[in-house]
């Protein structure tokens, strides 16, 4: 800042003007007027440089500046051709960090090298390089992690510890708000199923309310073999087909990981891979010992990500929109899709039966009550 402030200076050969600099983050306003930021107790506060230079600059710059708060994303109810100019700064600035993010995934979104942009952190050194860059989330993280791990374990057994594309999993959970406690319920098991219902006794029985055969456990609803799940799994399948093929998903991976889907929801053996594809085999191997019921929850074995790696490295016609950072994102999405329309699908189905119900009962009372209605 420091520097952008001196840079315009030096340009306009000007002192004593007013600059405003334009914020949608109340904290950093709040921040500029904090005193006793060089004391022990904010030694480990993010961006903490970026709030000192600030304050440093507004003491002692040759020119007045003045910080401006601008409320963050009003294009959401507001035409972006309406909005006034800051707020279109804003949403500019905002897809400008969103695609940066999307673009260098690898070297900033998971990286725990303090980077300079788009966020600040303050960051531990040791000689072979970056420690941490989140003395926070680690002493957290270190204070709930038997409880973590007990419920991990629990709940996604093998995949907890052996290598799952966890950090693409919450990458989705994190991006994606509009369905985020949707997902979230379907990844902790949490959907209210007739399995559930019976345990909690509102429902006098733990079958599948579409089939009627099979109990409605959780991982049952890819599997149902009612013909409207069936039809839209078929559906689902096709659409997968086609995300994979253009996000240019390798070739025997595609064929492979959707015969994979495929065989799961048909209740068949899923296919193992040709022997000669090391590669396949052991990538296959690890997503056994993960479970192919979470495969279906889009936690995946990051090996099969490996693959796609390599193939992007391979490809002739380079693209820097693909990479397997996107690629992952991609999958997971699509497997969190295919779960929320099903549930959709069954809740309305359920739905539509239970109607049915109420009207023929309706109708029989009203016959009880009235039985000349029909005599005549
Ligand atoms: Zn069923």
């Amino acid at each position: 800042m420091r520097i952008f402030i001196q840079w315009i200076s030096l340009r306009e050969n000007i002192s004593g003007q007013d600059i405003t600099i334009y914020t949608d983050s109340e904290a950093s306003i709040l921040s500029s007027t904090m005193t006793g930021l060089t004391s022990t107790k904010f030694v480990l506060y993010n961006d903490i440089d970026v709030i000192l230079e600030l304050q440093e600059q507004l003491r002692s710059s040759v020119h007045t500046i003045h910080l401006v708060h601008v409320e963050a994303h009003q294009d959401k109810h507001t035409k972006y051709k309406n909005l006034s100019p800051e707020a279109k700064l804003n949403v500019l600035m905002d897809k400008n960090v969103g695609l940066f993010i999307e673009r260098n995934p690898r070297k900033y979104a998971h990286s725990l090298d303090a980077p300079h942009f788009p966020t600040q952190k303050l960051c531990l050194s040791g000689r072979h390089g970056t420690i941490t860059a989140a003395f926070r989330d680690i002493f957290i993280d270190q204070f709930n992690q038997p409880v973590q791990n007990e419920y991990m374990k629990k709940h996604f057994g093998e995949a907890s510890s052996t290598g799952a594309n966890w950090k693409h999993v919450a990458r989705v959970l994190k991006t994606g708000k509009k369905f985020r406690s949707r997902n979230t319920k379907m990844l902790h098991n949490q959907y209210n199923t007739f399995d559930t219902c019976y345990r909690w006794k509102t429902s006098s029985t733990a079958n599948c309310p579409l089939c009627k055969t099979k109990v409605e456990s959780w991982d049952h609803l890819p599997r149902c073999n009612h013909h409207e799940i069936r039809r839209i799994c078929n559906l689902e399948i096709i659409r997968i087909r086609k995300a994979m093929t253009k996000v240019k998903t390798e070739p025997q991976l595609q064929t492979h990981l959707l015969s994979c889907i495929r065989a799961y929801t048909e209740n068949k053996t899923i296919p193992r891979p040709s022997t000669s594809n090391v590669p396949m085999t052991e990538a296959h191997k690890q997503q056994i010992a993960i479970r192919w019921d979470n495969f279906m929850k889009g936690i995946w074995s990051e090996k099969w990500e490996k693959i796609q790696h390599t193939h992007y490295c391979n490809m002739e016609e380079k693209n820097d929109k693909l990479n397997v950072d996107v690629w992952s994102k991609r999958m997971v999405e699509c497997m969190f899709m295919l779960y929320r329309i099903l549930w959709k699908e069954r809740c309305e189905i359920n739905q539509a039966q239970k109607i049915g119900a109420l009207d023929s009962r309706i109708r029989e009372k009203t016959h009880m009550q009235y039985p000349n209605l029909c005599s005549g």
